[in-house]
């Protein structure tokens, strides 16, 4: 059977698993949004959070939710447009937030990112602290996005902190000991498709270390597909080979894996995915 083939994994005995990170108003998704959700339901997706990267995104993410009972939303600006991401900008997004108290259940993704500099990083961080202050504000757990920036996200996390509603670092790309500290500021740690790939050694061994009620996992579709899918466009269904690669990390079953991270996404975003 050549890899493409593999079946998407079969998850059983009423458990379901939670897409926490996912990015369904991308034009990648235009022509077939409603199947790619209702495929990821079929097979025990039964919860997928699409997340704002500005302020059309995060509308058009509230919208997508309002529409399908198994996603929910968040608002935010993304580090690539933080040069954008005026006062006017993020007052908007607090109201779009607090206009929809059904729909949104975080805010993000937000944060800092060292690789393209898309914005300088004295703006990024300017903006990152703006946004965490917000999320408190409107009383929403936040979402960050860490690329390359570990130390400065983390001395951000902390002088802004302590968070309440906690947070999510989101495509987690830091070793074992960034892991502790980023759960002792009361963060969950959630792990995308790239830990399926061959040479995520580093990222392999968090998954394995990571305490069961902090785990969450993730696609970020329509980026970073699990194998066997690496390359293509990635979406919701495919957590499940994430979660099957994370559950063989930790010498557990698939539906354990499935029960503690629905259990932490179901706290952590306040809402009762229907498993
Ligand atoms: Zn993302």
């Amino acid at each position: 059977m050549s890899k493409a083939r593999q079946p998407i994994p079969f998850i059983c005995d009423g458990a379901c698993v939670i897409d926490s990170h996912c990015h369904l108003d991308m034009n990648d998704y235009g022509t077939d949004l409603d199947a790619v959700i209702a495929r990821a339901v079929d097979h025990g997706v039964k919860g997928i959070v699409t997340i704002g990267i500005d302020e059309d995104s995060s509308a058009a993410a509230i919208e997508i939710a309002r529409n399908h009972r198994s996603v929910r939303a968040t608002v935010g600006v993304h580090p690539h447009d933080a040069a954008q991401a005026s006062d006017a900008v993020l007052s908007r997004l607090g109201e779009l937030a607090a206009g929809a108290p059904d729909e949104i259940v975080g805010y993000g993704e937000i944060g800092l990112d060292y690789v393209k500099q898309y914005a300088p990083p004295g703006i990024q961080r300017s903006v990152f602290r703006k946004q965490l202050q917000l999320a408190k504000t409107l009383g929403l757990p936040v979402i960050i996005h860490d690329r390359e920036a570990h130390q400065d996200c983390l001395d951000i996390i902390k002088t802004e902190g302590p968070f309440e509603n906690g947070g999510i670092m989101h495509c987690f790309s830091g070793d074992i000991g960034f892991a502790r500290k980023v759960i002792d500021c009361n963060f969950h740690i959630s792990i995308p498709g790239i830990v399926t790939y061959s040479k995520a050694d580093q990222m392999q061994d968090v998954a394995a270390f990571i305490p069961d009620e902090r785990l969450l996992v993730e696609t970020d579709g329509p980026f970073l597909a699990p194998v066997p899918f690496r390359g293509r466009r990635n979406e919701p269904v495919y957590t499940l080979y994430t979660a099957q690669k994370v559950a063989e990390l930790r010498q557990t079953s698939l539906e354990h894996v499935a029960r503690i991270s629905t259990q932490n996404a179901c706290n952590l975003f306040g809402y009762r995915f229907c498993c």
